[in-house]
């Protein structure tokens, strides 16, 4: 079995749907590595080791800095060292957040890599119960090389 690492972010009015799913999806997301935000992470970590059964090992859950402290940039920098293999991002589409530039860096990110992004739990729901889910597959990844070789006059 390929093991994937996945990313798992909610904003606050977000959060209770995404552990939800979570908790529904515990027996295939045990399987893998999570790396999320830190206060999603806290939660995630809690609702996936709470109905661990005795003997399983605790979840492998990374928690990186709160969202708006730097952890949609830890993120983000995960994804272009090609250390994500793919993003559940349950943004809150009703709210403003302080940290929209981040937020709006790490979909810019995870679109540029070309990395499976869910944004929302319908697109979740796919994500998790596709057939590539849990098989090799590697995302094509554009040719930047006429970017980097751009001409600049100095
Ligand atoms: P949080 O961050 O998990 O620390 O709440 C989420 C976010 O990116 O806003």
């Amino acid at each position: 079995m390929i093991t994937k690492t996945i990313a798992l972010v909610a904003h606050d009015n977000r959060k209770k749907d995404l552990i939800e799913w979570v908790e529904y999806n515990r027996g295939t997301l045990s399987k893998h590595k999570m790396v999320c935000t830190g206060t999603t992470g806290r939660m995630v970590e809690t609702a996936l080791n709470a109905s661990k059964k005795k003997g399983e090992a605790a979840a492998d859950v990374t928690i990186l800095k709160s969202g708006p402290l730097g952890g949609d940039q830890q993120l983000g920098a995960l994804i272009s060292e090609g250390k994500i293999d793919m993003l559940i991002f349950l943004w809150d589409p009703m709210q403003p957040q302080p940290h929209d530039v981040d937020v709006k860096a790490l979909l810019r990110i995870s679109s540029l890599y070309n990395i499976p992004t869910a944004i929302n739990r319908s697109s979740a729901d796919f994500l998790i119960s596709s057939e590539l889910f849990a098989s090799e597959y590697v995302p094509k990844q554009e040719n930047f090389s006429s970017y980097l070789h751009r001409r600049i006059d100095v």
